[in-house]
């Protein structure tokens, strides 16, 4: 099939979590090579590619609201086309299938998480036909390597090494919809990086759902910490990683902490639970006290790294007593930034067929006070920068006020500061630059150029 999208414009539209985003950029990358154009808004667009998340409800109920509304969103005026295209990939594609086309009759593709690279010939498919297209392959189908990607930060870049999941988090979709965990070749991962630092990319970030056990299923068994040492040795600046399972946090690649000037001091490390018996019906296979361990040998190897980490409040059956072991446990770790979720039940998952019988006003009353909380370790955390001066990678002008500047601190704080004379911040953008620190909030450090 001869495939081309010249004249058309774009769209990409992401909900949910970085992998997400990485297949987004991935999907420009594809589409742009095949001649789209990009553009920021639904008006503008004719095909708009949804990219989703199930893994929280309300990414499920502002994808169908949101796919809703372009049924009768007029198209721009001098649209090629007689219909907008719609596509919608990601988990909710994967899970949800034929099933979104016969509730949406106005969507023209579905696609899984493992079939980007049959995009363009779906949507092509879906112009030539005019009839929808789904194709949601099986899950276990290989590693897809080789997509053009337009990110988004031209200095910074998504790489992942792991997609799927093993560990069946009571609570998670993400096994049922990713498939299992498969890992990528070191040596793609490492020809990757060095594109990259040959682009002259800062930062890299290292992607999968559990990057720790990363190598398991190739041969040889290569592990997270060779792959950490390769790619530092291809000479990037900065590099960082997500997601952590802590069960699998091995005191190697602690140690690199200490050891690779290259890897920022941050680490996201998901506890999901202080309490012990939370911990194992989520069946997350660790405990407090081997968690609180993980965060000494952290703090050993490099003594001020930012922690952040997530939380599920109100798991069914959660007692008090089980949330002020939560309570305590984030006392007692004190970290840098924590994301707190009202635990939301996925179809499909065990979880879900559990004993819930906490009143809601209860969960939510646990909800805001862990949140004063981590507001004010956040803000106590963050009153250690005063005075240090801290290399930023810049971002560009702050959203909120074009003479500031905005980047990204090693610890990844968001860090402002005023544009110097006689230059942009556009001037500034994907550079490392010395900012002195001298006011500190809760969610941002302010400075000035050194
Ligand atoms: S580790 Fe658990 S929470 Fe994370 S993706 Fe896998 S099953 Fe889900």
């Amino acid at each position: 099939m001869s495939m081309s999208f010249q004249g058309l414009t774009l769209c990409v539209k992401t909900f949910g979590c970085q992998m997400n985003k990485h297949d987004s950029e991935r999907v420009l990358g594809t589409l742009e090579a095949l001649g789209a154009t990009p553009v920021d808004s639904f008006e503008e667009a004719d095909m708009v590619v949804f990219l989703t998340c199930c893994v929280r409800e309300a990414a499920d109920t502002r994808l169908y609201g949101q796919v809703a509304t372009m049924r009768t969103l007029p198209l721009r005026p001098d649209s090629p086309l007689a219909k907008r295209l719609i596509a919608i990939g990601g988990c909710i594609g994967q899970r949800d299938g034929r099933k979104l086309v016969d509730a949406m009759p106005h969507v023209d593709v579905v696609f899984g998480t493992h079939n980007l690279h049959a995009l363009p010939s779906l949507l092509q498919a879906a112009l030539d036909t005019g009839s929808s297209q789904v194709e949601v392959r099986d899950a276990s189908a290989s590693f897809p390597t080789d997509l053009p990607t337009d990110r988004e930060q031209p200095w910074a870049a998504w790489l992942p090494i792991t997609i799927g999941c093993n560990n069946f988090c009571s609570y998670c979709i993400v096994p049922y919809v990713r498939g299992r965990e498969k890992s990528r070749p070191l040596e793609d991962i490492v020809s990757e990086a060095e594109g990259y630092v040959a682009e002259g990319v800062k930062e890299i970030t290292l992607l999968g759902q559990n990057v720790n056990s990363y190598g398991r299923d190739l041969y040889g068994s290569p592990r997270f910490v060779d792959v950490l040492d390769a790619v530092a040795h291809t000479g990037i600046e900065r590099i960082r990683f997500a997601t952590s399972h802590p069960k699998d946090l091995s005191d190697e690649v602690i140690e690199r902490f200490a050891t690779l000037p290259s890897l920022m001091p941050a680490l996201h490390l998901p506890v999901q639970s202080g309490s012990d018996r939370i911990l194992k019906a989520m069946n997350r296979r660790y405990d407090a006290a081997r968690y609180l361990d993980l965060v000494r040998k952290l703090r050993e190897a490099k003594g001020d790294i930012a922690l952040s980490t997530d939380i599920i409040v109100g798991f069914p059956g959660e007692t008090e007593e089980d949330f002020m072991d939560t309570y305590r446990l984030v006392e007692a770790v004190g970290y840098h930034q924590v994301f707190t979720f009202i635990y939301s039940k996925r179809e499909g998952t065990p979880a879900a067929s559990m004993p819930d019988d906490t009143p809601r006003e209860v969960i939510q009353g646990r909800f805001d006070r862990l949140v004063e909380l981590v507001q004010r370790q956040a803000f106590e955390a963050n009153q250690t920068e005063r005075g240090r001066v801290v290399p930023v990678l810049v971002e560009g002008a702050s959203k909120r006020d074009s003479s500031l500047l905005s980047g990204r601190s090693p610890k990844n704080q968001t860090v402002h500061a005023p544009v110097p004379a006689g230059c942009s911040a556009a001037d500034l953008q994907g550079r490392i630059v010395d900012v002195r620190i001298d006011d500190a909030k809760t969610w941002y450090l302010q400075g000035s150029l050194a």
